[in-house]
This record gives C-alpha cells, structure tokens and sequence, in this order.
C-alpha cells in the first residue's frame, strides 16, 4: 500500500515537472511570432491536401474487364436546346436516334458505351465532358451534330477534333508543377479513321477533318470527336436523315470507324487515313 502511494506521488510529481519543463521549452524555443508562421504553414499545407485529395462524391465509372474501349456516346443538344432547325427538322431528334442506334451496333460488337443523354433533356456542355472525365480505363468520346447553311446547297459529312487539350484541374497545384504529364491525345487519327470509314459507308460528300476549339472535345481528357453527319438544310441530306436506314448506315459507318482506330492503335502498321478533301 505505502509503496504504491510512494509510487502515485512520485508519478504526479515527474508528470508536473514534464509539464512544466515541456511549457517552458516551447516558450524558449517559440516566440508568439514565429508560433503564427507555424500556424499559418500548417493551413497552408491544409489547403493544398484539399485541392490534390480526390473528391468524395466523384465517382468514378467503370467497366468489367474488356479488350474493347469504352464508347462515351455524347447525342448533340437536347430539350430547349433544339440544335439546327429546318422545315420541321430537328436537329436534336436526329443525333439522338443516331446515337441510340449507335450503342446497340457497339454492343452487339462488345463495345462497353455510356450515352450522355438517352431522351429529350437537356445536358450542359460541362456535364458532358465530366461524364467523359468519369470513365476508369481506355475510352474514346464521340458527339454527334448535324449542320445547317444558309446555303442549301451546301452537304456533307465533317468531323473535328481538339485543336488543344484543356489541362487538368489540378495543373496547377504543386503536383501539377513537379509531375509533367503526358500530352492527352487530341483524337486527330480517331477523327480521321471515323470521317473515313463514315464517307465509305454513307458515299456522302467528305468535307474532311478539322481540328477547331469545340466545348466537349477540348474538355474531355480521352480522344474525342465531334462529327457534323450531314446538313438538315440541305434537301436531299435531310430528306436521307429521316429514313431510318440512313441513320443506321450513319451510326455503323461511326462504329467501323472507333473499332479500326483501335486496331490500328495495337498495330505497327497504320490504317489509311482519310483524306482532308474529296468530293464526290
Ligand atoms: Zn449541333
């Protein structure tokens, strides 16, 4: 019992010693100045483990295994956002129903697809690219518009690529600056493999391809490509994009496009490329 006792006050004792020993070097070693730097570097680097960690509610979208890249398949416009208009013809409902038709000929040929829009709502540009973004694993985005013209004359099939990649939001924190990535890939040979494989399919006139400061295409870190598949103000495109077996055409003509980019990508020899003009 007194040995315990003994023992108790001995440790209270050492313990206020330690206590006021360990004040006391921190009042030695710290004036109140160089205490708020301390303070003020321990939030600086607070703030900076905020911006690198990932975000909880980010969720990212992936796949079972597959040989085959995922398609982002991105129906240009939708809801008060009708796109080009001509003697009733929406633009909107026609790059949906090519893109529906679009997924069922990648799924039939085991490509795994996300639609941006599967009905009539609309979808910001933003929000398009972040679903792009989501994707774990190779992907490729492909959105699809038809044009107008003032001339109705004027027809054809063009796609576009990233003229430039937006860089990571993330560039510019300190992992930004210490890790240089790798150039993302613009989607010029997807572009040309899918105008290619598009003008062979439909026999439409090639208005080639083009790189151009577009919205999706910029902001999508995979390859991505916007094509323009064909003018509703022209008469005999318009009439064409109506019927049923067009937009199928139009959609396998997409399809045969992605798969021989992605052959060509794990292969030493590359595909022909379509040519910047030709007209039929
Ligand atoms: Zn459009």
């Amino acid at each position: 019992m007194g040995n315990l006792s003994a023992m108790r006050r001995g440790f209270w004792n050492g313990s206020r010693k330690g206590v006021r020993w360990l004040r006391e070097f921190v009042l030695r070693q710290f004036d109140p100045q160089s205490c708020l730097a301390c303070v003020g570097l321990i939030v600086l680097v607070g703030c900076f483990t905020l911006v690198i960690a990932p975000d909880p509610d980010f969720e990212e979208r992936s796949f079972p295994p597959s040989l085959l890249p995922a398609v982002v398949i991105d129906a240009g416009h939708g809801g008060l956002d009708e796109g080009a208009r001509s003697r009733g013809v929406q633009e909107k409902t026609l790059t949906l129903e090519v893109a529906l038709r679009l997924e069922r000929i990648l799924n039939g040929r085991g490509f795994p697809t996300i639609q941006t829009r599967t009905e009539d709502v609309y979808v910001s540009l933003a929000e398009r690219a972040e679903i792009a973004n989501r994707v774990k694993g190779p992907a490729v985005f492909v959105s699809i518009h038809f044009n107008q013209d003032g001339d109705r004359s004027t027809a054809g099939i063009e796609t576009f690529y990233a003229d430039t990649k937006a860089p990571p939001a993330n560039d510019w924190t300190w992992v930004g600056l210490f890790s240089r990535s790798e150039p993302l890939d613009r989607g010029e040979d997807l572009a040309a493999e899918v105008q290619y494989a598009v003008i062979s399919k439909t026999g439409a006139r090639d208005r080639g391809i083009r790189a151009r400061h577009l919205y999706v295409t910029r902001h999508t870190r995979i390859p991505a490509v916007l094509i323009e598949g064909g003018f509703i103000t022209n008469t005999m495109e318009s009439h064409l994009l109506n019927e049923d077996d067009y937009s199928n055409t139009l959609a396998e003509g997409i399809a045969d496009g992605i798969g021989s980019w992605w052959r060509a990508q794990h292969k030493t020899t590359p595909l022909p490329l379509a040519q910047k003009s030709f007209f039929r």
